[in-house]
Parts: C-alpha cells; sequence; structure tokens
C-alpha cells in the first residue's frame, strides 16, 4: 500500500533523530525518503577481505531497522549474507544486478589488488568484479575502515597488497561518485544516513577523505566529556582507573567519528564510556599505520 506524506515525514523524524541531524533537515529527508519508496533503488553488496561485522552491524540498526531500509526503501539485488540462493543462483544474481545498472554499491572490506586470487566470487577476482560493478552503479560505499582505508587486511607486510575501494576506482579510471564510511565496525547509522544521503541528489558533504561530515566532522576527542579532564591532565594510568584515557594509548585526539554523543547499540555506550581507550577504528591509518598500533604502550612500561 502506497504510504502517506505523514508517514514519510515520521520515518524523516525518525530517522532525523536517529542520526542526530534535528528537526531542521525533517522536510528534506521526508523528500528523499519518498523519492526513494517510489524508485526503491537496487542495493548491490559486495564483501572482500572482511569480517561480514559491518553487515552485521546494519543489521543492529534502528528507526529505520534493517528490514524497514531494506524492504521499503531499497530493493536487495544481492547481498552475500543475506542471500538465499547460493552457488551458481547467487552468481546469477550478481550478473543480472551489474547487467541492469543503476544500483547503490556497497563494498565490505579490502580489495586484495596484490594477489586478486585471494578473494574470488566464483572464478572472477573480486577485484575484477568490483570494477565492472562500480562502473554500472550510480554511487559506490565503502563500507567499514577495510573498504574505505584498507584497515586490518592491509596491516604492516600487507601479503595481499589490501587496498581501499578509493583505490581501486583510480586504478580503473571511474568517476563514480563514491563515499567513505569508516568504522571498525561502521555505525548503522552511518551507513544509512550515508545511503539515503547518496542517493537523494547525491546531496553529502563529504571531507578530503570522502567520509559525510555529517557523522565525521570532528575528532572524537573534542566531543569526548573526558576532554576537560584531559586539559587538567587528570589522565587515568591503568585501566580501570577514573580520568581521561589518553595515557592508556587513546587515539580519539587522531579519530573523526561522532560516537560521544551517538553512542553504540541503540546508544546505550560507546568505547570510552565503557573505560575502553578509543582504537581509532575509523581513523584512515587504523591497523594499517605501522607508527600507530592499536594501542600505544602505557607510558609507564619500557618495552
Ligand atoms: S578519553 Fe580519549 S577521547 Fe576522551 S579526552 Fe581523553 S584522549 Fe580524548
Ligand atoms: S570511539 Fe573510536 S574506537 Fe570506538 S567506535 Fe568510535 S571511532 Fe571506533
Amino acid at each position: 500500500m502506497a504510504r502517506t506524506r505523514r508517514e514519510f515525514l515520521k520515518d524523516a523524524a525518525m530517522l532525523a533523530a536517529g542520526l542526530g541531524l534535528g528537526s531542521a533537515p525533517v522536510p528534506r529527508l521526508a523528500l528523499a525518503l519518498e523519492g526513494l519508496a517510489a524508485q526503491r533503488p537496487g542495493l548491490v553488496w559486495l564483501q572482500g577481505q572482511s569480517c561480514s561485522g559491518c553487515s552485521v552491524s546494519l543489521l543492529n540498526g534502528e528507526r529505520p531497522g534493517p528490514a524497514e531500509l531494506l524492504t521499503r526503501y531499497f530493493s536487495v539485488w544481492f547481498h552475500p549474507t543475506l542471500s538465499a540462493a547460493t552457488g551458481d543462483e547467487a552468481l546469477a544474481a550478481v550478473e543480472r544486478a551489474v547487467n541492469a545498472g543503476g544500483y547503490l554499491l556497497a563494498v565490505e572490506g579490502a580489495v586484495p589488488l596484490g594477489m586478486p586470487r585471494a578473494c574470488t566470487v566464483g572464478q572472477e577476482p573480486l577485484v575484477d568484479l568490483v570494477s565492472r560493478a562500480a562502473a554500472r552503479a550510480r554511487a559506490v560505499l565503502a563500507v567499514g575502515t577495510c573498504a574505505s582505508f584498507g584497515g586490518i587486511p592491509a596491516a604492516a607486510t600487507n601479503p595481499t597488497g589490501a587496498a581501499p575501494m578509493g583505490e581501486i576506482l583510480a586504478k580503473a579510471g571511474l568517476s563514480v561518485p563514491h563515499l567513505n564510511v569508516p568504522g571498525c565496525p561502521a555505525h548503522p547509522h552511518w551507513i544509512v544516513g550515508t545511503a539515503v544521503l547518496v542517493l537523494h541528489k547525491n546531496d553529502v558533504t563529504v571531507d578530503k577523505e570522502h567520509r559525510p561530515t555529517a557523522f565525521f566532522g570532528r575528532p572524537v576527542h573534542d566531543q569526548c566529556p573526558h576532554f576537560a579532564r584531559y586539559e587538567r591532565q587528570e589522565f587515568a594510568r591503568t585501566p580501570g582507573e577514573d580520568g581521561c584515557l589518553f595515557k592508556l594509548g587513546c587515539q580519539g585526539a587522531l579519530t573523526h567519528a561522532d560516537c560521544p554523543w551517538r553512542g553504540w547499540n541503540g546508544g546505550t555506550s560507546w568505547c570510552v564510556r565503557g573505560r575502553a581507550p578509543c582504537t581509532g577504528c575509523a581513523r584512515p591509518g587504523f591497523a594499517r599505520d605501522p607508527a600507530y598500533p592499536f594501542f600505544r604502550l602505557n607510558e609507564g612500561r619500557t618495552a
């Protein structure tokens, strides 16, 4: 049954609240949702060198939940984890989607550019498939830090030559709109919000790393409730101790994301609130940059 304008406004208000955007963009979001519901654009989701954590994160999303999102506003043409089809049937579904074109291509995981046969779909190296699929997409979403920046598969020595989607698109000479939605995993709001905004007139402001500034505009550190303690140099020296976690390796100052006020798991908590340092999971150098491993050594230690 066709949805009414009031229902779109209600969904838009829930989405805006969930995304932390306030009430101002509700009419614009309602229009975007109405446009999406009318078209139900195809979504093609491919996975490369990933743990599927970003898919799990999406399925944990709320307002709108993944079932509502996927059935009401998108038409899922292929998703390897959700697909009921397997083997040749699944490969045929991918081919049908790529031939049709005009979909939103979401890529989860890095692409083994230096060892193409390390990740294949059927017999086709992933690097070839994502290049073909991106050429016929209306936009490409790199979901998670592995797809956005290389992440854990691209960590030191990087034996498979794991590369992010930006590198793959540049190598293929493609200029399709491309957004990075980092995070290990990416927050469901970041994925949903970016997908809706990019499909509505490509209406997303991005930074030089192709990240939507609505979610990645400010460092974690600047929004952290412990910021004043950092300024007063009130540092926790051992895990569990009260205070700012900088001396325990917190990378909030290097990491752009809105975790402190968005929260995770329905907004109940986030890393620092759970007394774990920010590991910089949404940072371009996460895992990949040898100068910044997951945790710095506590300053009290020498080895
Ligand atoms: S806990 Fe981390 S993010 Fe928060 S103020 Fe300290 S260094 Fe910054
Ligand atoms: S606080 Fe840091 S490590 Fe935790 S989810 Fe946010 S960006 Fe990732």
